[in-house]
């Protein structure tokens, strides 16, 4: 069989298995489309983009996020600039109440639906938890707007405190393949990452979990990657491509080629046919405009508007303004609750 007749064959059966049965790819799949071609590219995110309009429909969801804390974290992330332990320009700084208030109205006003507080610590401490109970207080009393959290592993306490206290959704990234994640970090491991991911499904919240491709890893590892996050289920997984950040152990990577993002994006909605999947950091750099607008019609249905944690995105005017001009609505409020 030719190496054609191989990339035909995993997309036709991608196409019945997938799009018309509603059954995610498997692992070996995955490989197998991460394998095709670029001349099958096109063809490949039309099935993807088909695959997400049947099971999500055309609304795209839209997230702003904030850094209650940022900086001077204590573990050691090979990709990320908030790590204390590398030489990363990034000072450790935290935000007070009012300023949280304020970002959360101003995310509000793009039209998004989703205001996520992110943290740069291991787990969250008491006087963290203190701060959340405040925000999420503070942000439900004036601001019409659904509240996520990123802050690290969590003991079952403080799950349940966070759901009592409002928050709806909690981010915790897989990162990386369970195979490739010691090259990653060496600080915690990915059965605790894991471990605190399935407490926030049993807890009633929606689970946010996702990774970062572009690390170094294989073809095999990222496949890996997808099928892991299809057995764990998430409600949202946010896709990030490395921005190698200077001074961290991933700073002389280079940039992942765009055609193999693509390709990347449309294995993970074929992993994922039901997840809201969202783009996240490194794209402006991984795929530029012309990229960004395939990926949104290759299976990307949600994004994040304005900066990021710690590199510029870009201005939210710019994605509302992409949307628009592809048609694609964005998600209301009442559709998230
Ligand atoms: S990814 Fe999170 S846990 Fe890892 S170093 Fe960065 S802020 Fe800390």
């Amino acid at each position: 069989m030719t190496a054609q007749a191989v990339d035909q064959t995993i997309l036709d059966i991608a196409r019945e298995q997938v799009l018309d049965r509603g059954e995610a790819l498997r692992y070996d799949q995955l490989v197998q489309v991460l394998q095709t071609d670029d001349e099958q590219l096109a063809d490949l995110l039309v099935l993807a983009h088909d695959v997400r309009l049947k099971y999500n429909g055309p609304d795209v969801e839209v997230e702003g996020i904030v850094s209650l804390k940022t900086g001077g974290c204590p573990e050691d992330c090979h990709f990320c600039s908030q790590s204390g332990q590398f030489t990363s320009p990034v000072r450790s700084v935290w935000l007070n109440i009012p300023e949280l208030v304020r970002a959360a109205k101003q995310t509000r006003e793009t039209g998004a639906t989703e205001f996520c507080i992110v943290a740069a610590v291991r787990g969250p401490d008491e006087r963290l938890m203190t701060q959340m109970r405040e925000g999420v207080k503070a942000i439900h009393a004036e601001v019409d707007i659904q509240v996520a959290a990123s802050l690290g592993m969590l003991t079952q306490e403080q799950v349940d405190d966070l759901r009592d206290m409002g928050v709806h959704r909690y981010n915790h990234n897989l990162e990386a393949a369970r195979s490739y994640f010691p090259q990653v970090v060496t600080t915690h491991s990915y059965e605790e990452r894991w471990d605190t991911c399935l407490m926030i499904k049993e807890s009633g919240m929606e689970l946010c979990c996702g990774g970062l491709v572009g690390m170094g890893e294989t073809l095999e590892q990222r496949a890996e990657l997808a099928a892991q996050l299809g057995e764990l289920e998430p409600h949202e997984v946010p896709l990030n491509f490395l921005n190698p950040r200077p001074g961290t152990p991933f700073g002389d990577l280079p940039l992942m080629a765009a055609n193999d993002a693509l390709r990347t994006i449309a294995a993970f909605r074929l992993a994922l046919p039901r997840t809201i999947l969202r783009y996240a950091g490194g794209r402006e750099l991984t795929l530029g405009d012309l990229g960004t607008r395939d990926g949104l019609n290759g299976g990307i249905n949600a994004v994040i508007v304005g900066n990021y944690l710690t590199t510029l995105g870009r201005d939210p005017k710019e994605d509302l303004a992409l949307l628009a001009d592809l048609k694609m609505p964005i998600k209301a409020l009442n559709q998230t609750l």
